[in-house]
């Protein structure tokens, strides 16, 4: 999860109900927050296709927060997918956009398993984000092993994919 900065969405002014117009204004604005990635895996567009608009928290648990701009973000399928049916943690998970948030602020990135790992163990906030967004699914640390092996072959950044990815001193260079 790359860090991500909220731009006020003018777009959306006056407008309250999660239709085609609301989503067609709110897009090009979250796709703006996010850079083209996920906001959660971060894949790049060009490799994760369309990306989707995503609420945070779900609107099956919270239906009043469907046009709710700060809860919502891009996120890619997969993502999308993977935490559809999952329960809001009890403890708050931390949000890219979050103004202190920073990927190595909480957490850190293992090359040989693909794992993002938690800096404190006993960061339950930090865990429970792990937990909800499913970071380490089998499909993305996959993919993120094939990145640094990408880049690691090619001695430079494989793809826009990944941006809080930084290898060890030595590799990639
Ligand atoms: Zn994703």
């Amino acid at each position: 999860m790359h860090k991500q900065t909220r731009l006020t969405c003018t777009a959306i002014n006056g407008l309250l109900v999660y239709n085609q117009v609301f989503k067609d204004n709110v897009k090009p604005c979250l796709l703006k927050n996010s850079q083209n990635h996920c906001s959660y895996c971060d894949e790049h567009s060009f490799n994760a296709g369309n990306l989707m608009i995503e609420h945070f928290k779900s609107v099956k648990f919270f239906p009043e927060l469907e046009a709710e701009y700060s809860n919502l973000y891009t996120s890619c399928f997969a993502c999308n997918n993977r935490k559809r049916d999952a329960s809001y943690p009890t403890i708050e998970p931390l949000r890219p956009d979050d103004a202190d948030y920073s990927f190595d602020k909480y957490f850190h990135f293992e090359p040989d398993t693909g794992k993002i790992i938690l800096l404190d163990t006993n960061n339950l906030q930090a865990e429970a984000t792990l937990t909800f967004l499913n970071l380490n699914n089998l499909d993305t640390r996959n993919a993120r092993k094939n990145f640094v092996n990408d880049w690691i072959a090619r001695k430079s950044r494989p793809s826009y994919s990944y941006r809080f990815i930084e290898l060890p001193e030595n590799n990639g260079k």
